[in-house]
């Protein structure tokens, strides 16, 4: 019989960190929402539709996303530099493309929706739980989506296939090493972001896609309830 894998942290192998999720939280923006998973925290604001500036960007067919993804100084014991990077212009590029299939936005040629991703505190998952806020930040703005997007991390450690690796587990080092696997989801099925930093087998793959779609199950559930909650406390 095989030894059973032993996580960091105890987790089981298909076990989320705790989760944790909060829509309004910056009252200045059009939507917010806070998603928290272990010690990683994304912060996402959503300003717009509005007019596309600068002026030549504007599509008069239809309206655009703008995704900013940026990683706070603090939010991780070494300081980072502040201000734009290579991995965050990645991220911003990849967050984009995980939220764009499910926005209406040929319902406002001409114009933008900015989203502004914060991560305030980072330990490993910030471009999943980045996307995962911004959804629901979206949904709280008002603009229309013909789904909601649901994103997580799947992993595997040697040969062992994990949920929502740490920053701990993505440094591991025995065996194969670690293989990391950010996949966003729709609650259809549908995949709109997925990517693969390590080696994979097409079958260990297919088992990576089946963990992320319940992973992404639980996370949706989270993600409507802020969102249900957020409309309750508004009723008061
Ligand atoms: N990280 C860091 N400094 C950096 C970039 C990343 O300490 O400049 C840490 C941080 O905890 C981050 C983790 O490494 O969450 C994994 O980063 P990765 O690029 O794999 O993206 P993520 O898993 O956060 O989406």
């Amino acid at each position: 019989m095989a030894e059973k894998f032993n996580r960091p942290d105890g987790r089981e192998l298909t076990e989320l960190r705790e989760t944790k999720a909060k829509v309004g939280v910056v009252p200045n923006a059009d939507g917010s929402a806070m998603f928290q998973q272990g010690k990683t925290i994304a912060i996402a604001a959503v300003y717009g539709p509005k007019k596309m500036h600068p002026q030549h960007q504007q599509d008069p067919r239809t309206g655009q996303l703008r995704c900013e993804y940026n990683m706070l100084s603090f939010s991780v014991s070494d300081r980072i530099r502040p201000g734009r990077n290579r991995r965050a212009m990645e991220i911003s590029e990849i967050t984009k493309w995980a939220l764009e299939p499910v926005l209406m936005l040929d319902k406002y040629p001409g114009q933008v929706v900015d989203v502004h991703i914060n991560i305030i505190q980072a330990d490993a998952g910030t471009r999943c739980a980045g996307i995962n806020a911004a959804a629901m930040a979206l949904a709280h703005a008002g603009i229309p989506m013909k789904e909601m997007v649901s994103s997580i991390s799947i992993g595997k450690l040697d040969k062992t296939m994990v949920v929502d690796l740490t920053k701990e587990e993505e440094d591991y080092h025995e065996g194969e090493g670690p293989t990391d696997i950010p996949i966003s989801m729709t609650p259809s099925g549908k995949v709109t972001h997925m990517q693969l930093d390590g080696k994979i087998g097409v079958k260990q793959l297919q088992e990576a896609v089946d963990m992320a779609k319940v992973a992404c199950q639980n996370i949706l559930e989270i993600q409507k309830k802020a969102l249900k909650d957020f409309i309750e406390g508004d009723k008061k």
